[in-house]
């Protein structure tokens, strides 16, 4: 059966986060009739919270070996990054579908998935960013990975083998050669070592997502915002319709890219999407002294914090907590933040006046997104891209809109597909339509 649908047809794409308004964008510049409904704002979400990285170079998945062996330490709630929430009913099954996809054979496997797709994604974002205003500073910076010992050093080394093979590159600079490379580096504590890889970008994507909203209007698209979709209406074998408090947004087609509410509106339409949210935290700081604030971002491994430059900002964001899917900024995340912060950039924070959120990421148990038609008639997704939404979320629109047009992909598309086995077919599959 053809998934492929004409240039013309319509389609309904939900989410307005950086993954929804990018495939929105791909399809109507692709010749489709767009409408983006969204809950809430365009470009909340997780969107509007993340480190603002673009990471090829270190595209890996969480589930993989140290993750795994990590998790006698997680259980005891002794893992510096790591906390899980037992309340919620999925994260056992999410757990054990995850611990089976940590073996060392399918982590080499999504990684070198996630990376071809991070690396196709960048050049999309890129090229957009070359047609027109996107609304942020897209800089291929690169990035580091601060590390407190030799042995940290071969250990990010070795998670990231598969992206090595793959052309990423990564190189231990001299305090000399790190100076040199941003002078912001100046103040880092003695006892940091740093791995630089050129393989990445910085920018803001909630400011992305707006901008593209803006070019998707210019495009004669239907953007809807604060329109919560309630439930998918299944009819006549296929979906046709999204329903909303206003009324049903009927559609030739309709593409799921809700985020961590991506599992709840696939099931009203029989299929079952494994998102489980992993709850983490941002601060952005307005800059003291600009000349002391980063222009290369990366991560500070040894306390799980993210940062990167956001004009007169800095983000930084930490925090993995699985199945909590609240809102709620702990002192605790707020006291780390800082801490990373003062270590890094001292004086330079003007963390009086730091803005705190805590957001979601999207996550299946592979680590891997769902990108393209579902066995229902009518339904793709776009989802749960976990750490690499904005990484990904280009690239992701782009194989989505040839996926749905029945061309052919730029990039291996089977890993990613909502009915392939690498999401696992046992947790994809059809129910009886309510
Ligand atoms: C702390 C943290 C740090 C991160 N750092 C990075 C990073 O440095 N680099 C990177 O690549 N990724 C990072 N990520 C991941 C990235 O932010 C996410 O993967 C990405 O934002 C997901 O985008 P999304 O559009 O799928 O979801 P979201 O941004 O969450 O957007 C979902 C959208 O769906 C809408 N919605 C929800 N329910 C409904 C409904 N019923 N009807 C209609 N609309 C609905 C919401 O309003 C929202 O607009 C980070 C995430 C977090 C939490």
């Amino acid at each position: 059966m053809s998934t492929a649908l004409p240039p013309g047809s319509s389609v309904l794409v939900v989410g307005g986060g950086v993954v929804g308004t990018s495939a929105a964008y791909a399809l109507a510049s692709a010749g489709y009739e767009v409408a983006l409904a969204t809950a809430g704002q365009i470009g909340d979400g997780a969107s509007a919270g993340n480190a603002g990285l673009l990471v090829p170079a270190d595209s890996v998945v969480w589930p993989g070996p140290a993750n795994a062996r990590a998790v006698p330490a997680t259980l005891l709630g002794r893992s510096a990054g790591i906390r899980v929430a037992w309340g919620n009913p999925s994260t056992v099954p999410w757990g054990l579908r995850f611990l089976a996809n940590s073996t060392a054979r399918k982590y080499a496997a999504a990684c070198r998935a996630t990376h071809s797709l991070s690396t196709h994604s960048l050049r999309v974002a890129e090229k957009w960013a070359a047609a027109g205003d996107v609304g942020t500073d897209l800089k291929r910076t690169g990035m580091l990975f601060l590390v407190d010992s030799p042995e940290a050093v071969t250990e990010a080394w070795h998670a990231r083998a598969a992206l090595s093979a793959a052309g990423e590159t990564y190189t231990e600079l001299t305090r000399a050669e790190l100076t040199e490379l941003d002078k912001a580096y100046a103040a880092l504590p003695a006892g940091l070592r740093a791995l630089y890889a050129p393989g990445a970008a910085r920018g803001d994507s909630q400011a992305f997502a707006l901008a593209l909203a803006d070019r998707l209007r210019g495009l004669g698209a239907t953007v809807l915002e604060r329109r919560p979709v309630t439930r998918l209406v299944f009819e006549d074998g296929r979906v046709t319709a999204a329903e909303t408090a206003d009324g049903r947004l009927f559609a030739d087609a309709v593409v799921l890219a809700a985020g961590v509410a991506t599992r709840g509106l696939a099931r009203t339409a029989g299929v079952r999407a494994p998102v489980l949210p992993v709850k983490g935290y941002a601060a952005t700081v307005p800059l003291l002294e600009p000349d002391r604030a980063p222009q290369v971002g990366g991560v500070l491994e040894s306390l799980h914090v993210a940062f990167s430059r956001m004009g007169d900002q800095l983000r930084l964001s930490t925090g993995a907590e699985i199945g909590r899917g609240d809102h709620d900024v702990a002192e605790p995340a707020r006291h780390l933040l800082q801490r990373a912060g003062e270590q890094l950039f001292p004086g330079a924070l003007d963390w009086t006046s730091a803005e705190y959120r805590a957001e979601h990421r999207p996550m299946t148990p592979n680590g891997l997104p769902m990108i393209g038609p579902t066995s229902v008639p009518g339904l793709y997704l776009d989802a749960a891209h976990g750490s690499l939404g904005w990484t990904q979320a280009a690239g992701s629109a782009d194989l989505l809109t040839q996926l749905v047009k029945g061309a052919r992909p730029p990039i291996d598309p089977t890993p990613f597909l909502p009915s392939s086995p690498l999401p696992s077919a046992d947790t994809v599959g059809l129910r009886p339509p309510i």
